[in-house]
């Protein structure tokens, strides 16, 4: 059940199409010298061989690798390192204590407009978990899994299907290369009714920077066979702890996966103004909070959809941001409105056509066309969301970071509000006017989870150009800010940007975090910085 990666296999995955942060800028923690840097690499080469200990230019320039915008060099690591067991991540655990060596741990590092490898501050080690890769354990009765922390997305639905078990598995949309671990470690999110990847975890084991493993929920039970089966066990549930935080590092977790339905249809709601954003919210929130609609909803801006297929210079090639009239053109022309909304429904052939006619109902009174497969077959879009909404594998949506010239740009920025009309509406008038003054382009969606919409703006720039790094920091970080001030904070954010975020949602916020860290990582070993915590 585990995939054996040889050490080029390693370096050339992390190495896809983006540019370097500057390996050469990379300094040392404050908390360390050359001198003991030097006998860092040496102790965990006897840890862990010499070849899965990267320390130098060359080897590491894979790991320096990002989109977000990073025009200091600021966040490129010193090394990394490659554990393959448990206990060689206790093993350098110890070491990282001893010298003081920062960690910044991933599960396969494909943290995508986020930061991929690199870390919120200077001078740490990427304490990379490819290698453990295997699934431990599937249970087609419960629909669950125990799994480590390289295990992809492919990899698990790989060997579902190799096994006949008729369970699906829940995506992001670059699902191939990626992690359910790191995923949902970073509270990422997909697209069936499993969308939200931390209500869907169930158990994890914990090596806490004391080198001590902590196992959650039902986990520390001798002969307990409900650790994947029930999320809470006794006393403060600790799970969250370990998420977007620096409190542990995680080497297994257990998921639970959606049992196949017998039938599935999907569905995408056109509407053709910019101005349909709040109507589309008030449609679809009473389908979706009374679980009518059990998915996600995505309502993706037309714009972001184009970016997905095209260059920019394919639509547009007028100053500043691209106009709403040459959005609607080419989205026209393509078979989408300016606001294309998809979900899906999921049961029994009788049971979708029991619920269908109630959801058309509510949608047609906000002039919204409904279509399915039946209008939209052969249309890429659609295709790509249908795929999603089954958790289906696609790495279509990189072709994103080819929106602007070659240098592989991209931070997402994603502030969240309650799932209401008037929201949508300020967010976007507020999202275009920043990016405007910068002469960046509206690639936005919306997720619809539950009571809460996510606004996810991808702010693409040409990477290539240093100049225009600059300015996509500088316009990042007005965004943050200036949404900040009206109450809107990020879910979640990039390495150059975790700081800030962590400042708007308060100082009491703040010491509480920063106590239980000086508790529990008292030599600030894992992951300093990450969601600000120090
Ligand atoms: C075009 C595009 C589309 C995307 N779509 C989505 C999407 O639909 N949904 C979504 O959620 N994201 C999306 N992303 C963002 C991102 O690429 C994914 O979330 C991806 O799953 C994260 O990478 P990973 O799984 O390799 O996690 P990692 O990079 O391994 O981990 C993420 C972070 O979690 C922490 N972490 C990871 N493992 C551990 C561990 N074992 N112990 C302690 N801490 C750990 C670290 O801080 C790490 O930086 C998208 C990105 C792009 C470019």
């Amino acid at each position: 059940m585990s995939f054996n990666l040889d050490r080029r296999e390693v370096l050339t995955a992390g190495a896809i199409g983006v540019l370097g942060t500057g390996v050469q800028a990379a300094r040392l923690a404050p908390s360390i010298s050359k001198a003991g840097f030097a006998a860092v690499v040496k102790a965990m080469q006897a840890v862990v061989g010499a070849d899965w200990v990267f320390a130098d230019p060359d080897s590491l320039h894979p790991y320096t690798k990002s989109y977000v915008p990073d025009p200091h060099h600021a966040h490129a690591p010193v090394g990394a390192v490659c554990p393959e067991t448990v206990e060689q991540v206790q093993a350098l655990l110890k070491i990282a204590n001893q010298y003081k060596q920062p960690l910044w741990p991933v599960s396969t590092g494909k943290n995508m407009g986020y930061g991929m490898t690199t870390a919120a501050t200077p001078g740490q080690m990427i304490l990379d978990l490819k290698r453990m890769n295997r699934i431990l354990e599937v249970d087609p009765d419960l629909g669950t899994a125990l799994i480590e922390p390289g295990v992809t997305y492919q990899q698990l639905s790989d060997y579902l299907a190799e096994n006949n078990i008729p369970l699906w598995i829940d995506v992001p949309t670059i699902g191939p290369i990626a992690s359910p671990v790191g995923n949902t470690l970073d509270r990422g999110v997909g697209y069936t009714p499993y969308g939200d990847h931390l209500t869907f975890q169930c158990g994890m084991e914990v090596v806490l920077p004391n080198g001590e493993i902590l196992r959650t929920g039902m986990g520390s039970i001798k002969g307990t066979n409900a650790w994947q089966a029930f999320k809470y066990g006794y006393g403060p549930v600790h799970d969250g702890l370990f998420t977007q935080s620096n409190f542990g590092v995680v080497t297994k977790m257990g998921l639970w996966l959606m049992p196949k339905p017998p039938a599935y249809k999907p569905f995408m709601i056109r509407h053709p103004e910019m101005g349909d954003v709040g109507k589309i919210v008030e449609t679809m929130r009473p389908l979706r909070v009374a679980s009518l609609i059990p998915n996600v909803n995505l309502m993706m801006s037309a714009a972001y959809q184009l970016a997905m297929f095209n260059r920019r210079s394919d639509v547009w090639s007028g100053e500043g941001s691209i106009s709403d009239e040459a959005v609607k053109k080419a989205a026209k022309a393509n078979g989408l409105g300016m606001w294309n909304t998809y979900f899906a429904l999921y049961g029994t052939e009788q049971s979708i056509a029991a619920i269908e006619p109630i959801v058309r109902g509510a949608i047609g009174a906000s002039g919204g066309e409904v279509l399915t497969e039946a209008e939209m077959s052969g249309n890429p879009w659609f295709h790509h969301h249908a795929t999603l909404m089954r958790g289906g594998l696609s790495l279509e949506e990189i072709g994103l970071v080819r929106w602007k010239g070659n240098g592989g740009g991209l931070a997402w920025f994603a502030p969240v509000a309650a799932a209401k009309g008037s929201e949508t509406v300020g967010q976007t008038a507020l999202a275009k006017e920043i990016l405007g003054k910068y002469g960046f382009d509206y690639t936005a969606a919306y997720a619809i989870g539950w009571r809460e919409l996510h606004h996810i703006i991808a702010l693409l720039y040409d990477k290539s150009d240093p100049a225009e790094e600059l300015k996509a920091d500088q316009c990042y970080r007005e965004m943050v800010v200036r949404f900040g001030e009206k109450g809107w904070a990020s879910y979640r954010t990039g390495v150059p940007s975790m700081a800030l975020v962590s400042q708007q949602y308060g100082q009491v916020n703040r010491d509480f975090n920063k106590t239980l860290k000086h508790a529990i990582d008292p030599n600030h070993i894992i992951a300093p910085g990450k969601s600000g915590i120090v």
